[in-house]
């Protein structure tokens, strides 16, 4: 009876992932349960400390990833990274099902306000567009139709607009059919300093009937029809009660992000009915530092939405109205912070 007890109180690590970029490491530490830790950062070292014991196979682990940009040292109820330098900016966030705790390390950021205010006196401020799903994930699909085709269609119509305009710094987190998880998309736009981060996707539903765009950004309030929603993009079920477990940093940027979307509804309306903007937890948006959101760009299974999202002229036409939204977006922001300094 006790030892059983004892072993459902360990924490096992299941498995760490990191990617890097320039001058910038998200690791992503997925763990067996929710369990409270306090996180730390110092100098060249970030401590998670649980309260329960932790099981860690390292020698698994240095199999598969044999060079690694940091050291892992865990010790009972802690795991503290040490990176080969001194970092100027660390902080975390949490991601449920499975229950991972995100960690941004950025070796040249003073603090999150700075990348903040040199993102406003940037220059050319930086647009990052990911195409939803790729690779082994399809996404939805329909008579042979996958959402990770139309995505990436898209994003390879507004990128040809963008470009020629040279106003902004384009990022594609994916420009081919690949695979990326999630938090990786996300983490692409945190290590490039994004100014707006656009997801986009396909939409499906049990009507046929329904049609029109729909835009998200992220938000631990919500409606039930925009958790479903979600959970589609996500990939897991959620109940309500387990939104207590993202914090505070998963939605960072909620107030803009909302106001991003209010954006674009106003240029997409002309084109198309916007059937809603509203927030909920979507992972691929979260814990972002700049605003983000994910536009549904019709629903596969409606005739008329599909026989849209397959057509070039639309697609086009589709990008202009995301770019102009983008556009007045962010001449709204600029003028707003300058009525501020
Ligand atoms: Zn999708």
């Amino acid at each position: 009876m006790w030892s059983a007890l004892f072993f459902l109180s360990l924490i096992r690590i299941e498995d760490i992932s990191y990617f890097k970029l320039g001058e910038f490491i998200r690791l992503s530490i997925e763990i067996s349960q929710k369990s409270d830790f306090s996180f730390s950062a110092e100098k060249n070292a970030v401590k998670v400390i649980f309260k329960e014991p932790l099981v860690f196979e390292k020698n698994n682990y240095a199999r598969k990833k044999k060079v690694m940009p940091f050291k892992i040292l865990v010790k009972g109820a802690e795991m503290t990274f040490i990176f080969e330098e001194n970092f100027s900016v660390a902080r975390y966030f949490v991601l449920p099902f499975p229950y991972k705790i995100i960690i941004d390390v950025s070796f040249k950021m003073s603090d999150i306000e700075d990348i903040l205010t040199e993102g406003e006196k940037r220059r050319r401020p930086k647009i990052i567009l990911d195409a939803g799903h790729g690779g082994k994930d399809p996404g939805t699909t329909h008579f042979n139709i996958r959402e990770k085709d139309i995505a990436l269609s898209f994003v390879r119509e507004l990128a040809d607009i963008i470009r020629k305009d040279r106003k902004f710094e384009l990022i594609l987190t994916r420009d081919k059919d690949e695979f990326l998880k999630l938090e990786e998309r996300s983490g692409i736009a945190n290590a490039v300093e994004c100014d707006v981060f656009i997801s986009l996707h396909v939409n499906y539903t049990k009507s046929s009937a329904v049609k029109g765009f729909e835009i998200f950004y992220f938000s631990k309030k919500f409606s039930k029809y925009a958790l479903r929603v979600a959970e589609k993009e996500n990939g897991v079920k959620l109940k309500e009660g387990d939104i207590v477990l993202f914090d505070l940093f998963s939605s960072y940027k909620e107030e803009s992000s909302k106001k991003l979307a209010e954006f674009l509804k106003e240029n997409l309306k002309d084109i198309g009915r916007v059937n809603r903007v509203e927030g909920a937890p979507f992972y691929v948006l979260a814990g972002t530092f700049c605003p983000s959101v994910l536009i549904e760009l019709g629903f596969i299974n409606n005739h008329e939405d599909r026989r849209k999202l397959i057509s070039k002229s639309f697609r086009k036409a589709i990008a202009e109205k995301i770019y102009e939204g983008v556009k007045n977006f962010i001449t709204y922001q600029l003028s707003y912070q300058n009525s501020y300094l």
